[in-house]
């Protein structure tokens, strides 16, 4: 979205191509972000009058990049685009949403909750505009559709449309995931429910997400009084991610603050290799060194169980600064784990330069494409929105080269 604004507002007409039914990615996912912990929908909601306002830049949603062919100047396209099934002419009311029956896995939310078949993807969306999932809709649904909805709001005709674009750039921004947290067995995601995930929270906490904003133990609905943040959940470690995944430890006392906000007696340990939060970003950490019901131990979490009697989840782990074993009871246990690059496994259709994890070269080594954030290393969104800006510059430097 940064690259696009910061291309369109020098005049470079831009075409941004988004797989989601909305723009925003991962950091729309989250309650705040650091370092002002502010809602992202600050930022977001910027980028997208911006957007919106600008005559030069064409969103499409629910598409992909297909092939490119061509060479810098003078690249060919070919996108493919899903059917929305809602036209965009007509407003549809959520009392047609409720009368709905099937329901489907969320995406918005990581699946921990459902949609119905027509559905908002969520309260800040971009485009404003629902989308059915037609596959999910049961015949009943078919027919309330067509009953309840207003003529026009959707066609369930619609199919998938391909079509070619001719630019004289490439930008590739297309971010990360979350490690799959299924292949750190020991570290107990599908064997303890109350085992969660760094993304997990930041969609408990926000109050769009399953939980209306509460962080709640999965198992049992009730709030946790001791949390441990197992760092280095898959980074740092040559089984899984030799690389840092640089965000986690500020996104964990991040995640510890929302919940010693939420609960005043709550105790957070923080179980970490190395504290890593760079520059003026440390001010953050040192903050919350000051407070008692906040504790660091320098030790690396071996594995995750859960005591059949009591359901607390026991931590095997050494605090390698004292030498001792540390308290390791807890009642929920948030996994910080790492960043992945989305060209890993699921590769844009050019030959460009990477390295063994999946991240791209910013100077992708092919003239006229470029790419920025996450796609290119893990990163903050300060520093994404810098690439990005910069990525912006490249390209119009290199249309203007003649
Ligand atoms: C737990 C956690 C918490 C975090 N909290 C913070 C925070 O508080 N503050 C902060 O600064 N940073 C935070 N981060 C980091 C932040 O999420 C990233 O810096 C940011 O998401 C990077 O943005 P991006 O645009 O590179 O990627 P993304 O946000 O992943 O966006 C990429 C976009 O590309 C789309 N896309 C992907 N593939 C394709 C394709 N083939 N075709 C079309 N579209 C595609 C995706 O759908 C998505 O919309 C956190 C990270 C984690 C793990």
């Amino acid at each position: 979205m940064t690259a696009a604004v910061e291309a369109a507002e020098v005049g470079y007409p831009v075409v941004l191509v988004e797989k989601e039914p909305f723009l925003g990615g991962r950091v729309v996912r989250s309650h705040r972000y650091f370092p002002k912990m502010c809602p992202p929908t600050c930022g977001f909601e910027i980028n997208v009058r911006r957007i919106r306002g600008n005559p030069k830049i064409t969103v499409h949603t629910l598409s992909t990049v297909e092939e490119v062919s061509g060479e810098v100047g003078a690249f060919r396209a070919r996108i493919r685009k899903q059917p929305r099934y809602v036209t965009g002419d007509v407003s549809i009311d959520d009392s047609v949403t409720e009368q709905l029956a099937s329901e489907r896995p969320d995406e918005f939310n990581m699946g921990l909750q459902t949609t119905k078949g027509l559905y908002y993807p969520h309260n800040a969306a971009y485009p404003p505009l629902h989308v059915v999932d037609k596959e999910a809709l049961s015949d009943g649904d078919v027919a309330v559709l067509a009953e309840a909805c207003p003529p026009g709001a959707i066609d369930l005709d619609m199919t998938e449309e391909e079509f070619t674009i001719d630019v004289g750039a490439v930008i590739v921004a297309t971010g990360w995931k979350g490690y799959d947290p299924g292949k750190l067995p020991k570290l107990g995601f599908d064997r303890c429910p109350d085992v969660v995930t760094n993304l997990m929270i930041e969609r408990f906490a926000a109050p769009n997400g399953p939980t209306e904003g509460k962080i709640l133990r999965p198992s049992n609905g009730e709030a946790p009084e001791k949390v441990a943040f197992v760092q280095c959940a898959g980074s740092r470690d040559e089984n899984h991610l030799p690389y840092c995944s640089a965000v986690c430890c500020m996104a964990s006392l991040k995640q510890a603050r929302y919940i010693r906000e939420a609960y005043p007696d709550a105790k957070v340990t923080i179980f970490y290799i190395d504290i890593r939060t760079l520059g003026r970003l440390e001010k953050f950490y040192y903050e919350l060194l000051e407070d008692d019901n906040i504790s660091f131990v320098k030790g690396k979490v071996a594995e995750v169980n859960e005591d059949p009697d009591t359901h607390e989840l026991i931590l095997e782990v050494e605090d390698t600064v004292a030498g001792e074993r540390p308290d390791s009871r807890f009642d929920m246990v948030v996994l910080a784990t790492g960043i992945v690059p989305n060209t890993a496994d699921s590769p844009i259709p050019l030959e460009l330069d990477h390295d063994d994890y999946g991240f791209l070269n910013g100077a992708t080594g092919v003239e006229g494409v470029f790419a920025a954030g996450c796609a290119t290393h893990p990163c903050d969104v300060s520093r994404t929105t810098k690439e990005s800006t910069a990525a912006a510059l490249k390209a119009i430097q290199c249309l203007n080269r003649g």
